[in-house]
């Protein structure tokens, strides 16, 4: 997994990506349990709170490539110059792996990071990757359990999307929710926590600027309801809203041509917009910086990372088959 281009090699990073939810051919998922227990049982983790913190979204829009600009802000611990030297290939999660398809499921990065929050506690940082793609009928249903796990997994999902919210994305996020809320039978609290919508290649500044206050004016439009919508988009709405804890969204510009068409871009910073390096300032402190973490909770719980090793468990259960 680590191989798949320049940009990938880990060997100077002290983690690596492991697998730990793989979707079969006969679309089942099964968890590698000794080596999702390897990471979250090591003594200086397994009885910390966790933070999780996953992306997911269609294939091939960036998810990996941003996962790398977080791992930098956590393995320098937030540091003034956390996106590192304007040279440096971007390594970490396999990004930009070629046209062809990696297997569908589930990635955590196998350095936990420990965290102090303002109030002095210790937290267990831990980074997921997700990887799916949707063009067929069973593809698209195995995307639905990918996300419908790594939303009831987490405490923050990002929901990546590419130049902006959509209907259907938004009724995907339905079927996709709907999967995770039919598995989590707790009537009594809200199934997931927070709902990070990330749009890339947003094209419209001048309609709402790049960032989270223009993403507050476009997630405020797409979820608004009123009752000149059909019934079914206002249930639509109300649903997503039930759902999350809390929603929010975020606008990113285009990261130039290097970035999107280049073949031989290994990740550096100066074959980057500065637009886009800007805004990666904002998003990357506002979703990792100490304060704004979100401790991950189930049923109104805080769980510790022995326990999520449970949950993965009793989770895959449900999706076995
Ligand atoms: P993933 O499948 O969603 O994880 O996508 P990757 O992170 O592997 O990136 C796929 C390709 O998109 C790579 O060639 C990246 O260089 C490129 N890419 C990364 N971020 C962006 C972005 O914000 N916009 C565009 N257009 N391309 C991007
Ligand atoms: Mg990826």
């Amino acid at each position: 997994m680590p191989e798949g281009g320049d940009g990938n090699k880990v060997d100077r990073m002290g983690g690596r990506p492991v697998q730990v939810v793989v979707s079969k051919n006969d679309h089942s998922f099964e968890l590698d349990e000794e080596a999702l227990a390897e990471i979250l049982l090591q003594d200086h983790v397994k009885d910390k709170t966790v933070v999780v913190v996953s992306v997911a979204g269609a294939f091939r829009k960036g998810k990996s490539f941003l996962l790398d600009f977080f791992l930098r802000y956590m393995i320098t611990q937030g540091r003034q110059d956390w996106m590192g030297n304007e040279e440096e290939p971007l390594q970490g999660f396999s990004w930009r792996g070629g046209s062809e398809r990696d297997t569908t499921g589930i990635l955590i990065w196998s350095e936990v990071f420990v965290t102090d929050l303002p109030n002095g506690e210790q937290v267990a940082v831990i980074l997921m990757d997700t990887q799916g793609a949707f063009d067929s009928e069973s593809t698209v249903r195995d995307c639905a359990t990918v996300f419908a796990l790594s939303t009831m997994l987490s405490s923050v999902q990002i929901y990546n999307l590419l130049h902006n919210i959509q209907e259907d994305d938004l009724q995907h996020l339905q079927l996709f929710t709907e999967y995770g809320r039919l598995a989590l039978e707790d009537a009594g609290h809200t199934p997931f926590q927070k709902l990070q919508f990330l749009v890339r290649d947003w094209s419209f500044p001048y309609e709402a600027d790049y960032g989270d206050k223009g993403g507050e004016i476009i997630l405020n439009r797409r979820l608004q309801i009123s009752n000149k919508q059909h019934p079914e988009l206002q249930s639509l709405r109300k649903h997503i809203r039930s759902c999350f804890s809390g929603i929010s969204c975020f606008l990113m510009p285009h990261p130039g041509l290097k970035v999107a068409t280049n073949p031989e871009f290994d990740g550096k910073l100066s074959d980057i917009e500065t637009d886009f390096k800007k805004q990666l300032q904002k998003l990357v402190p506002m979703m990792l910086a100490p304060e704004n973490l979100v401790v991950k909770e189930i049923g109104g719980q805080r769980v510790k990372a022995k326990e999520l090793l449970q949950y993965f468990k009793s989770y895959l259960e449900i999706y076995k088959g």
